[in-house]
């Protein structure tokens, strides 16, 4: 797994300027005003699936019966 740069931590709540304590997996948390600096970024969910292709125009009439015998 490929280590992207490491970014530099802060020391000090961005939002509050208050104490970080570590949490989970180097991940820091503000003790005042709860906000949560993740170390790495959280994974992100796969790309969605493309939507299914859609079926052609429906043919009408009665299919036939033996296709392979024309
Ligand atoms: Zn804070």
């Amino acid at each position: 797994m490929p280590a992207g740069p490491k970014r530099p931590m802060p020391r000090q709540c961005p939002r509050c300027a208050g104490p970080l304590y570590p949490g989970y997996d180097d991940d820091l948390s503000c003790l005042f005003c709860g906000e949560y600096l993740f170390a790495n970024l959280p994974e992100r969910p796969a790309a969605p699936a493309p939507p299914p292709a859609q079926p052609g125009p429906r043919k009408r009439g009665r299919p036939r019966k033996n296709p392979a015998a024309a």
